[in-house]
């Protein structure tokens, strides 16, 4: 019998009204997620990949509920979640935490490193008072802080210790899913590998789940067990990590993985450019909405939309001729 998955999520979307006119019409809408499927298994991590405007991390937040989603299904641990509202909510939040990409502006610049940390405790009811700062002491040494820097002030840490520090509040409540939002991508490339390395020390003793949403190729190679690939509010490719990079058959997929640079240079990939600009999801286009761009399009993906399928084993594609 397979395990069910910690987060299943079915024919998501997301559109974005823009409205015009004194009577602030609806004009048109940003179809910035538009019908995707996934799911995250236990103790995985999936990475969400894409270029910036692909709508990935709209995703995030319509799962984590930071925004309401249009229709589709969001299941936690098997319990739908997507139509509950704030205060239904509220015990799945427990099992759901979010780290930012930009940690300073997440966490408050009034409260101490310790109280950022012990808020979730106490809010949660798990613990308060010298029980919370003896459990915030332990958080801050399983992310590589001190116990002492509890009484800093977040302007006072690096934007590295940062975002442990946002790890440390996410962890606090003991999670099972977490999703982080382009975790590293405000740090120094330095810094990056430390906080990814932390992730998975982390996820291993922790047993967590992550929906591991970035553009960065090469982050996402090292930290993910699966690969989804988002072009304008689809996902046009998901497997597992080794046949999305060693193998990719969605042309879009293959024109990312040639762009990016590679760790051997002794591996040379042919560099695919793509033409033009990437469609504005205002009005995307008709059929497969890559064929505006797509070195191989004939006809039919003018008119016809691939659907996601099973190309190989656990390795899913939309593509006409994949
Ligand atoms: Fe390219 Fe056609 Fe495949 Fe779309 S369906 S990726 S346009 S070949």
């Amino acid at each position: 019998m397979t395990a069910q998955p910690i987060l299943q999520v079915v024919d998501l979307k997301k559109h974005f009204p823009i409205r015009k006119g004194v009577l602030q019409r609806v004009a048109a809408k940003v179809h910035a997620v538009d019908g995707i499927t996934f799911h995250v298994n236990a103790g995985e991590t999936l990475g969400l990949v894409g270029e910036s405007g692909c709508g990935k991390s709209t995703a995030g937040k319509t799962i984590l509920k930071l925004i309401e989603p249009d229709s589709g299904t969001v299941r936690l641990m098997g319990e739908r979640i997507d139509a509950l509202s704030a205060r239904e909510m509220w015990p799945y939040r427990r099992q759901l935490q979010v780290v930012f990409q930009d940690p300073y502006s997440s966490l408050s610049p009034r409260l101490t490193a310790g109280a950022i940390v012990a808020e979730p405790l106490e809010n949660f009811g798990i613990a308060k008072g010298k029980e919370a700062r003896e459990r915030v002491a332990w958080l801050f040494e399983k992310v590589g802080l001190r116990a002492e820097q509890m009484a800093k002030y977040p302007y006072e840490f690096s934007g590295g210790q940062r975002q442990r520090l946002g790890i440390a509040r996410a962890l606090a409540v003991r999670p099972k899913l977490i999703v982080a939002d382009e975790p590293v991508s405000a740090l120094d490339v330095s810094v990056q590998a430390q906080v990814v390395n932390l992730l998975m020390d982390l996820q291993e003793e922790f047993g967590l789940s992550y929906l591991f949403v970035a553009h960065d190729l090469a982050v996402v190679e090292h930290i993910s067990h699966r690969v989804a690939v988002m072009y304008l509010g689809k996902i046009v490719e998901i497997a597992d990590k080794k046949s999305i990079f060693a193998t990719p058959k969605h042309p879009y997929t293959e024109a990312l993985l040639s762009a990016a640079p590679q760790p051997d240079p002794t591996t040379k990939r042919k560099r695919i450019i793509l033409a033009g600009d990437v469609p504005s999801p205002v009005n995307p286009p008709s059929g497969c909405r890559f064929h505006t761009r797509c070195p191989y399009a004939v006809d039919r993906c003018k008119s016809e939309e691939p659907v996601l399928r099973e190309a190989a084993i656990g390795h899913q594609v939309a593509c006409h001729l994949r």
